[in-house]
């Protein structure tokens, strides 16, 4: 494990923390969702609490190693202000002299930094830009876990150069997804959608040593399907993917993990929003049309797995949620998933969209920050963010 913040003494240090403030805007500007925000609250309020004096920086949107002025950090900055009620001084640099007295001149504030990304060093993890964000401050705290499978100067870089912490939602993230490979209350039960199964395989792999059940959908169900020889007609299918997912099925039957396909869709004549639609068992897709969602049937069936767990993981979409007409599948199992008595942990950036959409985020246990960091620890990858951070 990791040394955290909390294994410090931070009375009176500057502590640079990088966060994870990459949120979306709105027409005018403004912050539209502060999710990400309110992630890092937790961290910033220890650090007031302890006599810190917090440094912050993040990316934001996709500048391209330039300025952007409609990405500058100043929104977030006042957005963090409210949600604080702590005087937050946004500074539009991200090191140098400016920067230096602006902490020197502010010690009763936030010091927020312009927008990591205008430069492009940020990316190139280039270790000059590193080593002056470390002159900026005493103490290194990433709380970034979106961006920890990114080895850039602001999170991986700079932890060199300075004591490198964990951040309190870098702990959480870390501990919540870790224990779901490590010591998961049984039966465990993960569910996996989402469009392409290529995605899905290294997570597969890593369940199929822990969990009891894999119920599938989406669009990676459709490979699967093909490969067990039944007609999908024009259903998304990675026909490059069959023979390993073969060898997927021999080894979960190997392991005792039950693999789950689903038993009815919604099947559309086009990918369209519009399209025709109708409910068909899963055996009986007519040549032309293609599944674009689970069907009750399937909902069903899943839930009564659901309701047995003790342990749930999501990762997926169970169909093309973002269109009304083939979004049923993925909202009865977020119902189900909401009325469960197991733990249920949430991964992915488009799982996580479909939750915001039918309001049930609050109800899931743990809805992770980070879709490719999660599902990359999730596959028993390292992220070099973490493994930059000094050992605890
Ligand atoms: P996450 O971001 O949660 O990891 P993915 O990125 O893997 O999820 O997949 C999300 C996408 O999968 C959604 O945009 C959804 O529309 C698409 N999808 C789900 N089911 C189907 C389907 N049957 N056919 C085509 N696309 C699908
Ligand atoms: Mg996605």
């Amino acid at each position: 494990m990791k040394k955290t913040l909390r294994d410090v003494d931070v009375e009176g240090k500057k502590v640079l923390v990088r966060v994870d403030f990459n949120v979306p805007l709105d027409k005018n500007g403004r912050v539209a969702d502060d999710t990400r925000i309110r992630g890092a609250l937790p961290t910033i309020q220890y650090l007031l609490d302890h006599g810190a004096r917090p440094i912050l920086m993040s990316h934001l949107g996709r500048p391209r190693g330039q300025v952007v002025e409609s990405l500058r950090m100043g929104p977030v900055g006042k957005r963090l202000q409210k949600l604080l009620s702590y005087p937050v001084v946004y500074v539009r640099e991200i090191v140098g002299p400016g920067v230096k007295k602006a902490v020197e001149e502010n010690p009763k504030a936030i010091i927020l930094l312009e927008n990591l990304r205008f430069h492009p060093g940020e990316r190139e993890n280039l270790p000059e830009l590193s080593r002056q964000m470390a002159r900026l401050a005493d103490v290194y705290v990433n709380d970034a876990f979106g961006t920890s499978h990114r080895a850039h100067a602001s999170t991986v870089g700079v932890a060199a150069y300075l004591p490198a912490l964990m951040g309190l939602l870098m702990e959480k993230e870390l501990e919540t997804l870790g224990g779901l490979l490590e010591d998961p209350a049984r039966p465990f039960v993960v569910l996996l959608g989402g469009n392409k199964v290529s995605d899905k395989l290294g997570v597969i792999d890593s369940f199929l040593e822990i969990a009891d059940t894999i119920l599938t959908g989406g669009g990676m169900c459709f490979t699967l399907i093909k490969s067990m020889g039944l007609e999908i007609g024009q259903s998304v299918v990675e026909e490059d993917q069959l023979r390993q997912i073969t060898s997927v099925l021999k080894k979960a039957r190997k392991k005792g993990v039950k693999i789950v396909v689903p038993s009815d869709f919604m099947i559309a004549d086009r990918f369209d929003k519009k399209a025709n639609h109708k409910l068909v068992p899963a055996e009986s897709i007519p040549p032309d049309w293609m599944g674009l969602d689970v069907g009750p049937v399937t909902v069903e069936k899943y839930c009564t797995f659901i309701k047995e767990a003790k342990t749930v993981f999501w990762n997926g979409p169970m169909g093309v949620f973002e269109w009304h007409a083939f979004s049923k599948g993925t909202r009865g199992i977020a119902n189900c998933i909401a009325d469960t008595e197991a733990v249920s942990v949430v991964g992915g950036g488009d799982s996580d969209a479909a939750l915001r959409q039918f309001d049930l985020e609050d109800k899931m246990d743990f809805v992770s920050t980070g879709g490719g960091a999660a599902m990359r620890l999730l596959e028993g990858k390292k992220l070099p963010a973490v493994e930059a951070l000094m050992d605890g």
